[in-house]
């Protein structure tokens, strides 16, 4: 019979299973997710062996770091197939936990960081980084993994968790993991679900053009140029809006004024009902 990742739901049991594997000495990787997993999680997974002798991977969709106008009701949920991945991956444990378990009544604690959540997907999405810290210091704390895998799609979520973990003497280590893509260049994410075949044409020129704009800012070009460029290219291929297109320092978030060796290029479009992000090393 072929490898079941088993699956447990209530905090208790999390942390029964992983003292158990700590008394054999084992070290513990922990994986969080909104489930609807692709391959860009399961490339976390297998960061994820990489550190440790066992890989628990969270599924819950956070209600805390939706806004009341995002998608939180129609965030595809597909416990069964995530599960039939997992297992493919030969994971060792899936913490599913309900809303309940994790929010019980009476819940009113807020992790909140200033600054380097107000800019970027902050400036556009109010809230969702202190949804996030929240629920990212929870399943820490629940598991207290060595290590904590993260993917640079998600490259500000990234440095709020490696900030907060740092400023709360949090005992876990924070690995980033590299973005992966579709063949066709588009950043692979549970959202991409929402395209239709048309608007998976034009959401691919996102990337396109990132790559573009980094390659002439190497070549000295004037960003601010660059930007204004950018923006037309991709309102042009047909994308509805742009919250952001943007150069940042990568490890303070800080705007970039001119290209160093540690400047990212960072977007979020909206196309139709779908808000695509991504980001680029310049
Ligand atoms: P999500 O389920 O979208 O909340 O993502 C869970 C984790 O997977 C986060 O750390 C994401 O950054 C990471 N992730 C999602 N998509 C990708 C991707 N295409 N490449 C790398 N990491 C990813």
């Amino acid at each position: 019979m072929s490898f079941q990742t088993p699956i447990l739901r209530t905090v208790d049991d999390l942390r029964d299973q992983i003292a158990h594997w700590r008394n054999k000495g084992e070290r513990i990787a922990l994986v969080p997710t909104m489930g609807a997993l692709h391959h860009g999680h399961i490339s976390l997974v297998e960061l994820a062996k990489r550190h440790a002798d066992r890989v628990v991977v969270s599924i819950f969709v956070n209600p805390k770091q939706f806004g009341p106008n995002e998608d939180l009701a129609k965030y595809p949920r597909q416990e069964e197939a995530d599960l039939q991945a997992l297992s493919r991956a030969q994971t060792d444990l899936a913490f599913c936990p309900t809303v309940d378990q994790m929010y019980p009544e009476g819940f009113c604690t807020n992790i909140s960081l200033a600054g380097m959540t107000d800019v970027l997907c902050g400036a556009s999405r109010p809230g969702h980084f202190d949804g996030v810290a929240t629920v990212v210091t929870k399943l820490l704390l629940q598991a207290v993994p060595d290590v904590a895998i993260f993917g640079e799609k998600d490259y500000q979520q990234l440095q709020v968790i490696r900030r907060f973990v740092l400023d709360l003497n949090i005992p876990v280590q924070i690995i980033g993991a590299p973005l992966i893509r579709d063949a066709d260049g588009l950043a692979t994410s549970s959202r991409n679900a929402y395209l239709s075949a048309e608007e998976r044409v034009i959401a691919k020129q996102l990337p396109a053009t990132l790559i573009q704009i980094a390659e002439q800012a190497r070549g000295g070009k004037p960003l601010q140029e660059l930007l204004e460029t950018g923006k037309k290219l991709i309102l042009e291929a047909g994308f509805d809006t742009i919250d952001y297109l943007e150069f940042r320092e990568a490890s303070t978030l800080a705007a970039s004024q001119i290209v160093g060796h540690d400047t990212r290029l960072f977007v979020a479009a909206r196309l139709g009902k779908t808000r695509l992000i991504d980001n680029i090393p310049v």
